[in-house]
């Protein structure tokens, strides 16, 4: 193959068939909150837990639109319940219920 310096990224094409709308239906009846999400990344910059892992509240909600669940189920996990996100969002949004909703419902087996 030609090496021309340069590679193309994988498509961010999303397989809207791969979304599951009634997960996303609970987890909006149940924290209202994950619709007000801007996606600004105050709470990913300010987590306790994001120096050591992977934690984002921010990832996991954009996982779950993207339709990879998996994903936003691990961007969930390591978080310590700590609050600070919850001081810093500017949409007022209870971020450690949303990540322990998100953990709930998309943690599931099927
Ligand atoms: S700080 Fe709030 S609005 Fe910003 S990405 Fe996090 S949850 Fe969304
Ligand atoms: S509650 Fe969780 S996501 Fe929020 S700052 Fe603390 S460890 Fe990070």
């Amino acid at each position: 193959m030609i090496d021309f310096g340069y590679t193309l990224n994988p498509s961010s094409r999303i397989n809207l068939d791969n979304f599951d709308r009634n997960k996303f239906e609970k987890l909006s009846k149940s924290e209202p909150d994950v619709l007000l999400c801007i996606g600004c990344g105050s709470c990913t910059a300010s987590c306790t837990a994001g120096k050591y892992t992977d934690t984002s509240l921010r990832k996991a909600i954009l996982s779950i639109l993207d339709c990879n669940e998996k994903a936003a189920v691990d961007f969930a996990a390591s978080c310590l319940l700590c609050g600070k996100c919850t001081l810093v969002c500017p949409r007022s949004i209870n971020t450690r219920n949303l990540l322990l909703s998100i953990t709930k419902i998309y943690g599931k087996k099927q």
